[in-house]
C-alpha cells in the first residue's frame, strides 16, 4: 500500500499557475519511483476567485483546504485588483485562509546553493555556506492587534502577544533547532516595547525545555544589520510578524533571486506551501518564471508529511540541475550554460528526481 496525500492545490493568479504545474509534474514524478501518491483538488483565491465568485476566498477553498493533507500554493494578485476595496482584494484572501488554517508559524529557509553565489548582491565569502532559517510569527502582533484605527489627524495599531501566542511560535522555533545546528536567536525590540519583553521572558521559559539549544537574543535594528554583516551566524531567527516580515524579505535578498524561496506556515493540522514571492504579473504568460522556489515549497511539504526520501529526492535534484548550469531567466547571467524555460527547468528537476 502506498501513502496517498490529498493535496489542495491553489494556482492563483499571474504566473502562479505556470510555477504549480511544474511543481504537481516533479510530485508525480517523485511518485512513480518512491511509495506515494497524491489525489489533487483545485481550488480558487485571489483575483482568478475576484473573476468568478467576487470573493477572493470562497468558502469552498477553506473547506476544501482543510480536508486536505496540505495545500500547495502559487501566488496571488495583480494590478487589475489594486483598486479593489479591501476585502475583495487577493491578499485579504490569502490572510483568511492562514487565519483559517490556523497557520501562526511562517518558516522561511534561506539557503545559499554554492553555484550562484554571484547571484547574491553580497560578496562570495559573506554569504558562502549561508543556512538559516526565519521563523515568523503570522496570525498575531500589531498586523491584527486591536484597536487599529486611521482618523483625519490620528491612526493607531496594536502590538499585542499573549503568553500562548509567544509560547507555540517558540516551541516551532525550538524544534527547528533541534533539527539543525541547535542556535536559537530571538529578534524583539525588548530595549523599548513591553511586548518584547513579554516575549523575551516567554521565549526564555520555553528555552528551559531545549537544554541542547543555545538561545541568544537580539534588538531587531542589530538583527537587521548582521544580516547583511554576517548571515552566516544565523540557524534559527525567531521573531514576531512584522519584524519577521522585514527581516525575511533581507534574508531573502541575502540568498540573491526571489525565485528560489520556499516556505510553509503550519501550526494547525493543514499546512500551507508556497514561494515568497508574488504573482510576478509583469512576466506571466511568458514561460520565464523560475519555478524553483515552489518547487522546494513542495519538497517542505513532502518533508512535513513525513516524507523525507522523497523531499531528499527534489533537493539533490534542485541543486544536480543548478550544477549542471541550467537555469531560468532570472539567473541566465549567473555561469549558465543554458538558458531554460519555466517548463524545461520543471521537467529538468523531474527526471533528475527519478534518478
Ligand atoms: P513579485 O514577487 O510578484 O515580483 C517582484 C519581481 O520579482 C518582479 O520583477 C518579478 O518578475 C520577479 N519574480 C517574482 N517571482 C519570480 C519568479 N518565480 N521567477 C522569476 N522572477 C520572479 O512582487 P510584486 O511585483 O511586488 O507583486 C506582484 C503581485 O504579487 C502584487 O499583486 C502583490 O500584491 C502580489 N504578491 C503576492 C504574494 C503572495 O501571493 N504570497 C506575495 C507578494 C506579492
Amino acid at each position: 500500500m502506498s501513502n496517498k496525500y490529498k493535496i489542495a492545490l491553489i494556482k492563483g493568479d499571474g504566473i502562479g499557475p505556470e510555477i504549480v504545474n511544474e511543481a504537481v509534474k516533479v510530485l508525480d514524478a517523485i511518485a512513480s519511483v518512491e511509495n506515494i501518491s497524491f489525489e489533487y483538488n483545485e481550488y480558487l483565491m485571489g483575483g482568478c476567485a475576484v473573476d468568478v465568485f467576487d470573493n477572493p476566498l470562497p468558502a469552498d477553498t477553506i473547506t476544501g483546504a482543510l480536508n486536505s493533507d496540505a495545500v500547495l500554493f502559487g501566488a496571488i494578485g495583480g494590478p487589475k485588483y489594486d483598486s479593489l476595496p479591501s476585502e475583495k482584494r487577493p491578499e485579504t484572501g490569502l490572510l483568511k485562509l492562514r487565519k483559517s488554517l490556523n497557520a501562526f508559524a511562517n518558516i522561511r529557509p534561506a539557503v545559499i546553493f554554492d553555484e550562484l553565489t554571484a547571484a547574491s548582491t553580497l560578496k562570495e565569502e559573506v554569504i558562502k555556506g549561508v543556512n538559516l532559517v526565519v521563523v515568523r510569527e503570522l496570525t498575531g502582533g500589531i498586523y491584527f492587534g486591536e484597536p487599529r484605527e486611521k482618523k483625519e489627524d490620528v491612526a493607531y495599531n496594536t502590538m499585542i502577544y499573549t503568553k500562548d501566542e509567544i509560547k507555540r511560535i517558540a516551541k516551532v522555533a525550538f524544534d527547528q533547532a533541534m533539527k539543525r545546528d541547535k542556535k536559537v536567536t530571538s529578534v524583539d525590540k525588548a530595549n523599548v516595547l513591553e511586548v518584547s519583553k513579554l516575549w523575551r521572558e516567554v521565549v526564555e521559559e520555553i528555552a528551559k525545555d531545549y537544554p541542547e539549544v543555545s538561545l541568544e537574543h537580539m534588538y531587531v535594528d542589530n538583527a537587521a544589520m548582521q544580516l547583511i554583516r554576517n548571515p552566516k551566524q544565523f540557524d534559527v531567527i525567531l521573531t514576531g510578524n512584522i519584524f519577521g516580515d522585514i527581516l525575511s524579505d533581507a534574508a531573502s535578498m541575502v540568498v540573491g533571486s526571489i525565485g528560489l524561496l520556499p516556505s510553509s506556515s503550519i501550526g494547525g493540522k493543514v499546512g500551507l506551501y508556497e514561494p515568497i514571492h508574488g504573482s510576478a504579473p509583469d512576466i506571466a504568460g511568458q514561460g520565464i518564471a523560475n519555478p524553483i522556489a515552489t518547487i522546494m515549497s513542495a519538497s517542505m511539504m513532502l518533508r512535513d508529511l513525513g516524507e523525507v526520501k522523497a523531499a531528499n529526492r527534489i533537493d539533490d535534484a534542485i541543486k544536480a540541475v543548478l550544477k549542471e548550469g541550467y537555469r531560468t531567466h532570472d539567473l541566465a547571467n549567473f555561469d549558465a550554460k543554458e538558458v531554460v524555460s519555466t517548463e524545461e527547468m520543471g521537467s529538468l528537476i523531474a527526471e533528475y528526481a527519478t534518478k
